[in-house]
């Protein structure tokens, strides 16, 4: 094994200190082993009920009338996440896509969108409106309330009742932190916050924005009174196998309001090929549990072997995980840089290529990326970035496997290391 892992230029120093850690988190290990063992079998079970068959892999093209696989799919979906439908297609672009149409085709000018949990994901800034955009939420007179968290970074709940009136038409509701600061949010704690809500109003449509939590549990929000959950599949449900697509999973009367306005009035679910990614979407989705739970193994694993070098890190090593990201704050441009280099360095794909800062459109400083990635921008294979700005943090995520996300935080580790920014007596 260690020749190997020299010959991949990692250290015998580095590969000790990681190896020390893997052991003492066995136990923690073992648990995630078991959160991936149940959903495995949750969603086979959804795949024997819809009666998945070899035809369902079929290519459609056109209309895409009577697209069985395509049906099928969102039925499994819809059984997984213990819902009524679902909405599943390579029509829908990305997790901003999923999350904009839940939104636009449920909400009517006068509604008013609610988020108790302080701000939304950066792209849904101008979905909302909240940043003038066109074709935004506002530009249809759909107005927006905010209720910020406290200081805790969990719910104001007095300042939440006070916040819902009679045009409170939706809630929406980010189990993951995406890049601030707070925390993500476990099913349990959405549950109690969706019925907090639901006894104030009980009418009010709770949506969660589930992007980096599926399959992290073994329950997802739609077990504990979400009205419709909303991710991404080149994220979790992907497996990293779909190339493209998002979903939308819930009540049966938001989701055919979804597909009237994903394709047209009148049309609905009827129309829209697969165009041959539905046996992707299929297998992905198969995989999901247990590449989630690889990725989630990598995150621990990387906040134990930074947090015991005396880095921030947040979850910090011992926090139960709710999502798949992991932030690391390394203190210094160089250490950051040095951070992505390494986990491009391990990957399967444009290993060669060095990631540099540059200006990124959208933000206000440099930003370097590392990915080397199948799929353009899928952050369930592993990825990382961080903007050269204080407090100088990177967030990774993602790993296909738990072996490759290991391999990716050692040879950040080792790129720490040679750039000197670690000491080789620290890893003892
Ligand atoms: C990734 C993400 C989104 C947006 O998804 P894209 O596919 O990047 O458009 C929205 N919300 C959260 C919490 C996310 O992590």
């Amino acid at each position: 094994m260690l020749t190997i892992y020299k010959e991949l230029g990692i250290s015998e120093e580095v590969y000790q200190y990681g190896e020390k850690i893997a052991v003492s988190l066995k136990e923690r290990f073992d648990a995630i082993d078991q959160t991936a063992e149940y959903n495995q079998l949750k969603v086979i079970q959804a795949m024997q009920q819809n009666k998945i068959s070899a035809e369902c892999f079929n290519y459609s093209s056109g209309y895409g009338y009577d697209d069985l696989g395509r049906d099928r799919l969102e039925q499994v979906y819809a059984s997984t996440f213990h819902t009524e439908a679902a909405l599943v297609r390579p029509q829908i672009t990305c997790g901003t896509h999923a999350l904009a149409l839940a939104l636009g085709a449920n909400l009517r000018p006068g509604d008013e969108l609610l988020s108790p949990v302080g701000k939304p994901y950066d792209t849904l800034e101008e979905v909302i409106g909240i940043r003038a955009s066109k074709g935004s939420l506002a530009e249809y007179g759909i107005t927006y309330r905010q209720v910020d968290l406290l200081e805790d970074g969990y719910f104001d709940y007095p300042a939440i009742e006070k916040a819902i009136t009679e045009k409170t038409k939706l809630v929406t509701i980010q189990r993951s932190k995406g890049y601030q600061t707070r925390p993500s949010y476990s099913v349990e704690k959405i549950g109690e916050l969706i019925a907090f809500i639901k006894k104030i109003k009980p009418e009010v449509i709770c949506m969660v924005d589930n992007c980096y939590g599926e399959f992290v549990e073994t329950r997802e929000p739609s077990d504990v009174g979400a009205d419709m959950i909303v991710g991404s599949l080149i994220k979790n449900p992907g497996g990293g196998l779909a190339p493209i697509g998002g979903y939308i999973a819930g009540r049966e009367d938001l989701i055919e309001n979804c597909a009237y306005r994903l394709t047209s009035p009148g049309l609905g679910k009827e129309v829209g090929a697969s165009l041959g990614v539905i046996k992707d979407f299929y297998q992905g989705f198969f995989l999901a549990p247990t590449v989630v739970s690889g990725a989630v193994k990598g995150a621990i694993f990387a906040a134990n072997v930074y947090e015991k070098l005396g880095f921030p890190v947040v979850p910090d090593s011992t926090e139960s995980r709710h999502d798949i990201i992991q932030a690391v704050t390394l203190g210094s441009a160089d250490g950051v840089i040095a951070f992505c280099k390494g986990i491009q360095a391990a990957a399967p794909v444009d290993s060669y290529v060095s990631p540099e800062p540059w200006p990124m459109p959208g933000y206000d400083s440099d930003v370097i990326m590392a990915a080397g990635a199948f799929v353009q921008g899928s952050s369930i294979e592993l990825s990382a970035d961080g903007p050269i700005k204080e407090p100088y943090a990177v967030y990774f995520q993602g790993g296909l496997t738990w072996a490759h996300a290991k391999l990716g935080i050692l040879q950040s580790l080792q790129h720490l290391v040679d750039a000197g920014l670690v000491e080789k007596k620290n890893l003892q």
